[in-house]
């Protein structure tokens, strides 16, 4: 079965360069209620995979981080596109881990738990980093203009204006391919 992968800020809710600290910090697009809405109609997991190095740098309270999804998980259940998981990186780039986008494992992590096959799952970004982690997974990937959205990086399969866009034209492609869960 195929997935939908988002990362969080930048796509989801809005991107501040200073990290979103708090959930007073935490506010959406005008557009994620819809596009949540269509992506919840596709029958498809939709998981989040986020960097949060803001953790490990001790700028952004677990406390605050978990609220925060908390509050997104409680929102995209109300919209109509529940979210299946929300994998976190908590550590510093200079850590060089293995989750950390564009390293792969917070997708793999979801994948083995969901029965995902990453080939052919979508991703959404606005990081080049995103895009980046989806091109090395043979994954379909859709890069939004919001956020992080201008900055140079390898090329998307798709660039659409915002995270609405990007579910319409998951929408489309899924139509365009018949059945909803067969492979790419
Ligand atoms: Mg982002
Ligand atoms: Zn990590």
């Amino acid at each position: 079965m195929r997935a939908i992968f988002l990362d969080r800020d930048g796509v989801i809710n809005v991107y501040r360069s200073d990290h979103v600290r708090s959930l007073a910090e935490f506010s959406y697009y005008d557009s994620t209620p819809g596009a949540f809405a269509i992506l919840g109609a596709l029958r498809l997991p939709i998981v989040v995979v986020t960097n949060q190095s803001g953790i490990a740098r001790g700028i952004v309270p677990e406390t605050e981080l978990a609220a925060m999804h908390e509050r997104l998980q409680a929102d995209a259940r109300a919209w109509g596109g529940s979210i299946a998981a929300v994998e976190i990186c908590p550590h510093d780039p200079a850590a060089r881990c293995a989750c950390r986008k564009p390293a792969t494992l917070l997708f793999e992590r979801a994948a083995s738990a969901l029965a995902i096959d990453l080939a052919g799952s979508f991703l959404v970004g606005d990081a080049p980093s995103d895009i980046e982690a989806g091109r090395r997974l043979g994954m379909v990937t859709l890069r939004v203009q919001t956020g992080r959205g201008a900055e140079p990086g390898p090329e998307p399969d798709h660039s659409v204006a915002d995270l609405l866009a990007a579910a319409r034209a998951i929408r489309a492609m899924l139509a365009k391919s018949g059945a909803n869960d067969r492979g790419p």
